[in-house]
């Protein structure tokens, strides 16, 4: 099957990088598929990963804390729906906001009773919802949460993602952060979400210490050959009460300068199919207990200095995506970085 003619007819409206922009933003790509601007409502429902329950091992991914990445949410005592009130609120007063896409942010939004999940997601629906977002591992994706998500996609007329987490294509390196799964898995997740319609966001983390440039190229290589619609990138944070903490402090890596952050940044864009939309270039770490974050500087100077970046050096997303389709035929010789 060829995973980019596959049944996601909406990858038609997906535009290339526009000529003035470096990459192709997330926020804009909103405007054109829905007509203006939409806003993100996250949900944190109470949960658990298989690899913190043993299932796929104990103590979860070695950077996560016990919010489980949730931790720019509400409560999760909350009900589904009093969460999506508070936020629509916030959002509606703040910004004006008309039109929202449902988030289930924290921990692995998949990995709970068919009838709770179908629950979840029937919570979220109402007429100023353009979209569902779930946020999952590529390791509890099953068929049956996938046939629902697509008739609810056809009956309501949602865009509909699956944010799967992969942090990095480097299987060596997943099982260093004990993420409890490998590529294989994640390939198996794209290839099954896409046969539905539905869309895909991947997850990276693009300073794993113990990944270095040819896993950042990888990185995009692997999900441009697999067609995924957004990418959302992450630097790392390190968080007290985790084991990556605990290994930061006893000085058993380092994280990378912000400049090598942010030259990885740029050659993962120069290599990514010009035609995925990126959600993030950088991330926010908790507000509490942090070890590290984003060198010290707000998320937002990080995002700037990528941005600044690519404009010196004159070069935009997709620069170098000049690898599928048999193109080592035409090219000589292997890259180094
Ligand atoms: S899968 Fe996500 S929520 Fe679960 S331990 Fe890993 S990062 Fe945390």
């Amino acid at each position: 099957m060829d995973i980019i003619n596959n049944e996601c007819k909406d990858w038609d409206v997906i535009r290339l990088t526009p000529e003035k922009d470096r990459y192709n933003i997330y926020s804009r790509h909103l405007k054109d598929k829905f007509g203006g601007k939409v806003y993100k409502l996250p949900v944190n429902l109470p949960g658990t990963c298989p690899n913190r329950d043993g299932s796929a091992g104990t103590g979860g991914c070695i950077f996560c804390d016990k919010a489980g990445s949730g931790f720019q949410c509400l409560p999760n005592t909350l009900s589904v729906q009093k969460q999506i009130e508070e936020n629509r609120e916030y959002f509606k007063k703040r910004f004006n906001a008309q039109k929202f896409i449902i988030y289930f942010q924290a921990f692995t939004n998949t990995y709970m009773p068919f009838t709770v999940f179908r629950e979840n997601i029937l919570s979220a629906c109402s007429a100023d919802v353009v979209g569902i977002s779930v946020s999952t591992r590529p390791d509890c994706i099953n068929d049956r949460y996938l046939d629902f998500l697509n008739e609810i996609k056809k009956e309501k007329g949602l865009a509909i993602d699956l944010e799967l987490g992969l942090q990095t294509v480097n299987y060596h390196t997943l099982r260093k952060i004990n993420r409890g799964h490998t590529l294989a898995e994640f390939i198996d997740a794209v290839i099954r979400i896409h046969r539905r319609g539905l869309e895909v966001c991947a997850h990276l983390i693009v300073n794993l210490p113990w990944d270095d440039l040819h896993d950042v190229v990888e990185n995009a290589k692997v999900l441009s050959a697999l067609g995924v619609r957004y990418v959302k990138l992450h630097s790392l944070y390190v968080v007290e009460n985790t084991i990556l903490g605990d290994m930061y402090k006893r000085g058993e890596f380092a994280v990378m300068p912000l400049e090598s952050y942010v030259q990885s940044v740029v050659l993962f864009l120069e290599h990514l199919d010009p035609r995925i939309v990126v959600q993030r270039l950088v991330g926010k770490g908790p507000a509490e207990d942090l070890l590290f974050s984003n060198w010290g500087t707000s998320w937002w100077k990080v995002k700037q200095m990528i941005e600044e970046s690519l404009e010196e050096r004159n070069t935009r997303q997709g620069r170098r995506f000049d690898y599928l389709n048999g193109s080592a035929l035409l090219r000589g010789g292997f890259p180094e970085y």
